[in-house]
């Protein structure tokens, strides 16, 4: 049972009176740890009233896990007086009335006071101090981890591991603004202490925000936000349905600022149960993303830096150009790769080279010259040299130079591009030198064609000479020709009476032979011999008498011709060759248009031609068809037969006395005479033949 009385007797006011406007806590207990007195400070401190805690033991005032230890320590001075934290300070964890820990320092002190001990203990709270050290611990960790982290990104998911990981958070991500700072995007980083919670992550990555808008939105707004219960009807939180998915409740979310108050990352932070506000936690974590807003933008800044620094490196280092620069003493101090790739050097060589070795001279002092000049009023320059490459060939190069300057606008050397121009100068050579030979060649043509001209002219009198001449030899050949003409007609007129005196001489002849005295046989083979002779005379003035007469165009007049009737006419004139020979003769005319032509001609034609089908004839028994048809604007008439044919390809088939059959009789004009009466008329005539089984002569005759 406790006492309400206090148990002690305190040595006058005086004590009590300083006890209880000390700042620090004050107790009084004896040996079996029961609380005789405690000044208003202590009440304060636990949240006592004084009736609760008088007669009360000590323990009430100490976590569980250390009143065994409490015990255990006053037992041991008591039985042996040896004091182990009398008269010291130390540091330990006190419970306040409603349960929550906090730290304290310890002061205690112990005396005699009628042979029990009494003992006495100075409390003050740290809880503060310790939040300081806890706060700066925390701060410390992250600093010091996100310092090290390569990228903003990773500096991110660092911050949010750690606070997540130091505040017992369930899980955490990012937001930031986007570039065009208008909408808040998700940024891809997030930490989460237990896999459940991933498909919030999931939601939130396909999620954008206006400044403003929902939970995540306001703290864009430049506010910390705090909600114990996210998942509640009134909230405004925007993924309300996943959070409630997923089990989470309580969320911080804290605004990350540039320096110059802009926020441009937020962090949000979730807790499994709804909690009240941690007003310690929420302040550490403020305090850290000041810091960390500091840091991160500047990581975000270096990293965009770095990219674009990165892209203009990457195209100064591939330009297809040689580029250097040097400082401002005019020391080379870069070299892109380009350059590198063309002197066969790494960067250190090249910086080190001895230019003597690589330049001419003559063009060292020139390009010497011409970046001092534009040295002295910082100028730009121009030059052309010669330099050689990895392979050790001088190429020339064309360079060109200029001052540049920093943000302050101090002169910081010269930077420059230099072209290898010696293609172009060899194809600028080899353009002068076309250039010259197309000269010599435009003199050489007109040169010609003056020659041409010449030549021309005397050519054209050659041909006129030539012309001429021809003319005149053509005269000449015409009147041989008509001198032949005149001979064949007059030589087959004339030789008609001596054949036809032959002839009576030789029928004398048979008066003599046929008296059956004469006996002598070989006479009278004779005189058959040359009766034959005679006959074959005769048929050949017969048709030399033809030619003539064709020659002397002896024609009779031009007329629309029934064909039928000619050969009719022909076949009876043939009667006795057809008998013998058993010849079928067919005929097709009935597609025959009107043929005008001399009646005579065409009769002749006819005449040949059948002639020719019944003579040539093989072993079989003749066949002939004559056709007459319309081609084009030719009139066509041809003569088929089946007999035995003949070999085209040694034929001259039309020539005056050809004859490619020597055991049939004949002269060798039939053909000749109608090639040259179609020929005059303009028309044509072909032939189709096959050995062995029969020949087609077709004549055109032209159609008006
Ligand atoms: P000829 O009949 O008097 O010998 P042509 O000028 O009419 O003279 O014929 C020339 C040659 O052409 C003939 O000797 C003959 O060899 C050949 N010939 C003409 N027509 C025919 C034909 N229908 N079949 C076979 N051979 C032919």
């Amino acid at each position: 049972m406790k006492s309400k009385e206090p148990r002690i007797k305190l040595s006058g006011n005086s004590f009590k009176a300083v006890a209880e406007s000390a700042t620090d806590s004050i107790f009084v207990a004896d040996e079996n740890s029961t609380i005789l007195y405690c000044n208003k400070k202590a009440l304060e401190l636990f949240g006592y009233q004084e009736e609760e805690i008088i007669g009360e033991s000590l323990t009430i005032l100490m976590p569980e896990r250390y009143r065994k230890a409490h015990f255990k320590g006053i037992k041991r001075f008591l039985s042996s007086g040896e004091p182990k934290w009398i008269g010291k300070t130390i540091e330990i964890t006190a419970l306040h009335k409603n349960k929550t820990e906090f730290p304290i320092e310890l002061s205690l002190s112990a005396w005699k006071e009628e042979e029990k001990y009494l003992f006495a203990g100075i409390i003050r709270d740290i809880t503060k101090n310790y939040n300081i050290m806890k706060e700066m611990g925390i701060l410390q960790t992250i600093s010091t981890a996100i310092s090290k982290a390569d990228s903003f990104n990773n500096a991110l998911s660092l911050t949010i591991k750690l606070i997540c990981q130091e505040g017992g958070w369930s899980c955490g991500e990012a937001w930031v603004l986007n570039r065009a700072k208008h909408m808040i995007e998700y940024a891809p980083v997030w930490y989460m202490s237990e896999e459940k919670f991933l498909p919030l992550f999931e939601v939130s990555k396909q999620a954008t925000f206006r400044v403003g808008e929902g939970m995540t939105g306001s703290v864009f707004l430049n506010k910390t936000v705090w909600n114990p219960d996210i998942t509640a009807h009134d909230s405004n939180f925007k993924r309300k349905e996943i959070a409630k998915q997923v089990g989470l409740k309580s969320v911080l979310g804290v605004p990350i600022v540039t320096h110059e108050g802009e926020v441009f990352t937020s962090l949000m932070f979730y807790l499994s149960e709804s909690k009240e506000e941690d007003t310690i936690f929420t302040r550490i974590v403020t305090s850290l993303a000041i810091q960390l807003g500091t840091f991160l933008e500047k990581k975000q800044i270096e990293e965009r830096l770095k990219q674009s620094r990165d892209f203009y490196i990457t195209i100064l280092e591939d330009f297809p150009a040689l580029i250097w620069r040097t400082n401002v003493d005019g020391i080379p101090e870069y070299y892109n790769k380009t350059w590198l790739k063309f002197s066969g050097n790494c960067l250190e060589d090249e910086l080190k080279k001895d230019w003597s070795t690589s330049i001419p001279k003559e063009d060292f002092d020139r390009l010497t010259n011409a970046f001092q000049n534009a040295s002295k009023d910082k100028s730009t320059f121009e030059v052309e040299i010669r330099m050689k490459r990895y392979d050790g060939e001088y190429r020339w190069i064309l360079s060109l130079g200029r001052p540049f300057y920093d943000i302050d606008k101090n002169f910081k050397g010269y930077l420059g591009v230099s072209y290898d121009i010696t293609d172009q100068k060899r194809n600028i050579a080899k353009l002068n030198k076309s250039y010259i030979e197309l000269q010599q060649t435009t003199e050489e043509l007109l040169s010609t064609e003056e020659m041409l001209h010449k030549l021309n002219f005397e050519l054209e009198k050659k041909v006129e000479d030539r012309t001429k001449d021809l003319n005149e030899k053509n005269d000449t050949l015409l009147k041989i020709n008509t001198d032949l003409d005149n001979f064949i007609y007059t030589a087959s007129h004339d030789l008609k009476a001596p054949i036809a005196n032959i002839e009576g001489l030789t029928t004398m002849l048979d008066d003599v032979t046929s008296d059956p005295t004469f006996r002598n046989k070989e006479v009278i083979s004779l005189i058959e011999m040359i009766k034959t002779s005679i006959s074959k005379l005769k048929n050949t003035i017969m048709d030399l008498t033809e030619i003539s007469k064709i020659q002397r165009m002896e024609k009779d007049d031009i007329a629309p011709q029934n064909l039928s009737e000619i050969i009719e006419d022909v076949k009876v004139l043939f009667f006795d060759q057809i008998k013998k020979s058993n010849a079928e003769i067919r005929l097709n005319l009935d597609d025959c248009p009107v043929i005008e032509f001399s009646k005579k001609d065409l009769r002749s034609i006819v005449m040949n031609l059948l002639s020719n089908a019944i003579k040539y004839r093989s072993e079989r028994r003749p066949e002939v068809l004559i056709k007459c048809y319309q081609k084009d604007q030719y009139a066509i008439l041809s003569v088929t037969d089946n007999g035995i044919g003949i070999d085209l390809k040694h034929a001259k088939l039309f020539k005056m006395f050809k004859r490619f059959n020597t055991e049939t009789e004949g002269t060798g004009i039939g053909l000749y005479i109608i090639k040259r009466i179609i020929d005059d008329a303009g028309g044509k005539i072909e032939v189709e033949s096959e050995v062995g089984k029969g020949s087609t002569f077709s004549v055109y005759f032209k159609h008006q």
